[in-house]
């Protein structure tokens, strides 16, 4: 019997940036300087329509916008997880994320609860980030 191991990330040229901040224990988001609003690192253009966005480190910090609580792991390398909580984190600077919660127990987490970022070290140079609960 083989173990599942849980997925590593993998960096593209649009996505270095972020990944690389990642790895530096930095949240890097896609930012537009004319309209100044932050994105999700997977935007590539604003709603402006300026497909020139620059990267911004974030703060780290913001509040659960919405979240599920996972009880049926996807994959076996989640089953010890279980139950845990996937969230949208709204940030300071208005982005939106997906990320897993931590610092909570699953039945506590609440909308509008207060996270902050912190960065995980997965692989060797290969970091993500999750919030956790403050
Ligand atoms: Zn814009």
């Amino acid at each position: 019997m083989t173990e599942s191991t849980k997925p590593v990330p993998s960096s593209t040229d649009a996505s270095g940036p972020f990944w690389a901040g990642c790895a530096a224990g930095v949240l890097n988001l896609r930012h537009c300087p004319s309209c100044n609003i932050s994105y999700a690192p997977t935007r590539q253009l604003c709603s402006c329509g300026n497909a020139q966005l620059s990267w911004v480190e974030a703060s780290g910090r913001g509040t659960i916008f919405s979240y599920t609580v996972v009880h049926r792991a996807p994959d076996p390398a989640f089953k010890a997880d279980l139950p845990y909580v996937i969230a949208i984190v709204e940030l300071e600077e208005g982005a939106r994320l997906l990320s897993d919660i931590g610092g909570c127990p699953a039945d506590k987490v609440c909308i509008g609860m207060a996270v902050r970022a912190i960065c995980q070290e997965v692989a060797p140079g290969i970091g993500v980030h999750r919030f956790e609960v403050i």
